[in-house]
């Protein structure tokens, strides 16, 4: 197709840039920096995306080995409406570049007593799960129905509208919106309002997942969580999660958007309150009208930027969300009772928060993801095999106590011995291929903070959910893009959050 479908830049689709195409750099090839950089491109700006590793996707990442292929980062895509837009703005169809597909059960969540539950998004066969438990059906509706008001709500200013800061949110909402949003309950104390079976509670706790964070400090609007499975569904895209960048990719090279693979940026030149440009490690240097920074806030600052206290004043309250132990294990057996999505819980999930989040240690006890793709998609593992990623959530790294690769040796060893001792028997015995990465491994792979998998925790006290504004505070042509900034982490969000950074560049640059 060529770039025959691109609208030229500088044409019709430059308003404001006097025939000059502007150029944008876009430090980071995560969803979000790609997200953007799609975006920028259909506005007509000339982007360039550097990126410091040898593939596109940043957490969005793949392990194929000896037959097995693992999604090393996300493996749950939701609300995929927010990636189609980026290829009908294109006049494309997503379909047509990443075919997806829902998924039963979206979650099989096992619990240390035996009972087993599944979620499933239609009404009836989720009330014969609840009754297995005890638990009204009707209670868990009026949950549902709370947790769509409080997303109706979230979606239609935070989300659209891209709202940085409570200022923006006062503005948008007034007194009565606001109000609405839950906002003295933490997410657990949302949850209990309407649901008082242990297990079912344990579940609705554990959507604060998607963005690593504690379901008891988290905000009680995070209990828009479930609205995204409940109402939208849960989807797979065959082959595994990491033929969304491919597709994207496509989409990129048919856009003419320039990919630099290989190629870290060290160092954002700085003009007065204006960004210039950037430097790799190299040695290039590159000239841009606007740099939008992919790499999270918080490195970005510390280590592209000149040194400035008051920014690091202003980001204090960006503590990171979580990290996780992400486990690669090829099988040479299936286990029947899994499904592709699993949840293992903790027999005390507060214990657990409370261990990731406050004491900043491994879990004596964690609640476990445990996908297997291999149960869905025959072409990820040999057949009559699974091929399992596990991924406790832990504490990011703590330089003043940095836990050793030891500590988490033992941490492996002590999830496994979960797994064996709730139903996956002999699992030690049927591991034929073994990858491990630590929340170190995760700092050096993406330079995320601390090696933080979703960016910024969403905690009531410290930031009330709020993430990084979009632009710099000192930097006018500079931007910022992914899970540090509002909406925050996970795929959806940080590809929204390039949908919402272009819309401001525009708004920015063509006032
Ligand atoms: C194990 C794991 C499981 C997850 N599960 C899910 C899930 O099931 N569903 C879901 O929706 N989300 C999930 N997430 C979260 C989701 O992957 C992330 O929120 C999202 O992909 C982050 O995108 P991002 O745009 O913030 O950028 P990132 O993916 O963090 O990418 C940033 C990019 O910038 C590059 N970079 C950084 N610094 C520089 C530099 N100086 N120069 C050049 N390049 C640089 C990095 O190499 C990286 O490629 C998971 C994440 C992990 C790690």
């Amino acid at each position: 197709m060529g770039r025959q479908l691109y609208e030229t830049p500088g044409e019709e689709k430059a308003p404001g840039m006097s025939g000059t195409q502007k150029k944008v750099i876009v430090i980071g090839a995560g969803l979000g920096g790609l997200s953007a950089a799609i975006s920028l491109a259909q506005e007509g700006y000339a982007v360039e995306v550097l990126e410091k590793n040898a593939q596109i996707g940043g957490k969005l990442n793949v392990l194929s080995k000896q037959g097995y292929t693992f999604d090393l980062g996300p493996s749950i895509l939701t609300l995929p409406h927010l990636f189609e837009r980026l290829f009908q703005r294109s006049g494309r169809k997503m379909a047509d570049y990443i075919p997806i597909r829902p998924l039963r059960p979206h979650w099989r969540n096992f619990f240390e007593d035996g009972t087993v539950l599944d979620l499933v998004p239609e009404k009836d066969r989720m009330a014969e799960e609840l009754r297995k438990v005890g638990q009204d059906p009707q209670r868990f509706q009026d949950f549902l129905a709370y947790a769509g008001r409080l997303y109706d709500l979230v979606n239609a200013g935070y989300f659209e509208k891209g709202l940085d800061t409570v200022g923006d949110f006062w503005r948008f909402h007034g007194l009565l919106d606001f109000l609405k949003f839950d906002l003295f309950r933490s997410m657990h104390g949302g949850v209990a309002r309407f649901i008082d079976e242990p297990h079912v509670r344990d579940v609705l706790d554990y959507f604060i997942k998607y963005v690593g964070s504690s379901a008891y400090d988290a905000p009680a609007f995070m209990n828009c969580l479930p609205t995204i499975q409940f109402r939208y569904d849960l989807w797979y895209v065959d082959g595994g999660l990491y033929h969304i960048a491919l597709g994207l990719r496509r989409l990129m090279d048919e856009l003419g958007i320039t990919v630099g693979l290989n190629s870290e940026v060290v160092n954002i030149r700085t003009q007065g309150d204006r960004v210039t440009g950037v430097t790799t490690a190299d040695g290039r240097s590159c000239d841009a009208d606007i740099v939008v920074s992919n790499m999270e806030v918080i490195p970005a600052h510390r280590q592209l930027l000149p040194p400035d206290d008051a920014a690091r004043r202003r980001l204090r309250h960006l503590a990171p969300a979580c990290s996780g132990l992400i486990l690669d294990l090829g099988l040479d057996i299936s286990y029947p009772q899994l499904a592709h999505h699993n949840f293992f819980f903790s027999g005390n999930q507060k214990a657990h928060f409370d261990a990731v989040f406050h004491k900043g240690v491994l879990s004596h006890d964690p609640t476990l993801y445990l996908v297997a793709a291999s149960k869905t998609d025959p072409t990820v593992a040999p057949p009559g095999c699974d091929c399992l990623k596990i991924l406790p959530h832990i504490p990011c790294i703590d330089p003043e106590h940095p836990l050793t690769e030891e500590d988490y040796r033992v941490f492996k060893d002590r999830v496994i011995d979960k797994l064996e001792r709730m139903g996956l028997t002999d699992l030690r015995k049927h591991v034929v291929f073994e990858h491990v990465w630590t929340p170190l491994d995760i700092q050096r792979q993406y330079y995320s903070n601390r090696g933080s998998i979703y960016g910024v925790v969403a905690d009531k006290w410290k930031n009330f959910g709020f993430k990084a504004p979009k632009q710099d505070a000192r930097y006018a042509n500079l931007f910022f893009v992914g899970g540090s900034v509002n909406p925050g982490g996970g795929m959806p969000m940080v590809v929204l959050c390039g949908q919402n950074v272009c819309r401001k560049i525009v708004e920015w640059d063509r006032a």
